[in-house]
């Protein structure tokens, strides 16, 4: 789960770490009256977007000689114009794919007079097991063409989860941002507050992206991307109201009302699949065949007739879908029930792209029987690689 940048340095702030201040405004009036409370003369409007690099974005509706997602104003008034200019309207940028995404919020913040900006980020590294803070010097770009161009300029500190953020990772992580003194100190404390943040909000990923020095002396964090465990934020109810559904993939936010595990990709093979593991297999013997799935899609063990109905209409919604490959291993589940559920589902949508079925486990022939006598047009399999090749020459034969 992501959330806006806003909402991101109002978590970090609470955790004692410095963010420059701000508002967030749904109008032009809010934009302004944000303004208004902040001490000027220089201000930041930012368009709030779940996706990075809006400094450099452009504007569909506007010229490519228009400013970006991110404006620098000297005044209440340029605050406005900005505003004006920037609600409603749709910003593409590298990370939004060309249809890029419209802007219903800003956040207006106090404008920070800049020295040098930084690179810090916070993920879950699984090759190590540990939490890596990731820095480097050159902050304010695109971090992955530094590590192309000059990967001796970034460092990785790994943290030992059970020994926490030590006085050495602070100082590992001062030393490779080459600060010193006053600076050095904060960076210090810093880090470790941001772990700390990091491991209480059970994020996945924090990227700060620029952590900056301020002419005044200062280490602020001025941009901020944060996302959380999804599978965490019940221990979270606070952050989890921070969710935007406007920025998420509709298909996914209503399959996460079914307790649907759906993630949309970009192939033509619908997938519908009990258990995570066997999804990914699924997945895999289709592109081995030569095709690509349209979504992982995951029903869960207890896979209702609600829930294979909602998954058949989510699968579907996606114009891109050809054909849906079933793959379900009826363990607890039998496969007669799941065959109904399957009957009445592909009834219920009114199915009208090839089907292929591979059903394995408890009662597997009555649940073969009950596909075979409904009348429909669906394609059995027997095993995975037969259920891929029919399913990848089905959807062929439709191309
Ligand atoms: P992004 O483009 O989505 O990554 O948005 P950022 O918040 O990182 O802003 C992009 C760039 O705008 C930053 O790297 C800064 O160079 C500049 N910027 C953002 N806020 C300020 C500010 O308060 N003062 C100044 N001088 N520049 C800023
Ligand atoms: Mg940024």
């Amino acid at each position: 789960m992501n959330i806006h940048e806003y909402q991101a340095k109002e978590l970090l702030a609470k955790h004692g770490i410095p963010v420059p201040a701000g508002h967030a405004a749904l109008s032009v009036d809010e934009a302004v009256a944000g303004a208004g409370k902040l001490p000027g003369p220089l201000y930041v409007v930012k368009a709030q977007i779940h996706a990075g690099g809006r400094g450099k974005g452009k504007f569909k509706e506007l010229g490519q000689d228009a400013k970006g997602g991110v404006r620098l104003a000297k005044s209440v008034d340029e605050v406005r114009a900005n505003a004006e200019e920037m609600l409603g309207k749709t910003l593409v940028t590298i990370q939004t794919g060309g249809e890029g995404k419209q802007v219903n919020r800003l956040y207006v913040t106090d404008g920070v007079d800049i020295a040098k900006e930084y690179y810090l980020a916070l993920l879950v590294d699984r090759a190590s097991g540990r939490v890596a803070m990731v820095v480097s010097t050159e902050g304010g770009m695109d971090i992955e063409q530094v590590a192309h161009d000059t990967p001796e300029r970034i460092t990785t500190i790994t943290i030992d989860p059970v020994q926490g953020f030590q006085g050495h990772h602070g100082r590992a992580l001062a030393f490779a941002l080459k600060l010193t003194g006053e600076l050095n100190k904060q960076a210090q404390a810093l880090g470790k507050k941001l772990y700390e943040a990091f491991i209480a909000l059970d994020c996945a990923m924090l990227e700060i992206n620029p952590l900056v020095e301020s002419k005044d002396g200062q280490l602020l964090v001025l941009d901020a991307k944060m996302s959380f465990d999804s599978n965490a934020m019940f221990r979270h109810p606070d952050v989890e109201a921070l969710r935007d559904e406007t920025e998420e993939d509709p298909a996914e936010v209503e399959a996460s009302k079914y307790d649907l595990a759906y993630i949309k990709l970009d192939g033509d093979i619908g997938c519908m699949v009990n258990g995570a593991g066997l999804a990914m297999a699924t997945m895999d013997i289709i592109k081995l065949n030569g095709a690509f799935p349209a979504n992982f899609l995951d029903v869960g063990g207890g896979a209702s007739k609600e829930k294979v109905t909602a998954a058949f209409k989510i699968i579907l919604s996606d114009p891109a879908v050809k054909g849906i490959l079933v793959n379900i291993f009826g363990g607890i589940m039998r496969c007669d029930i799941i065959a109904d559920g399957i009957v009445a589902a592909a009834r219920e949508v009114d199915l009208k792209v090839p089907l292929v079925v591979r059903l394995e486990g408890t009662n597997v022939e009555e649940g073969k029987r009950i596909l075979a006598d409904s009348g429909l047009a669906i394609v059995p399999a027997n095993d995975l690689g037969d259920a891929a090749q029919k399913i990848v020459a089905a959807v062929k034969d439709v191309a």
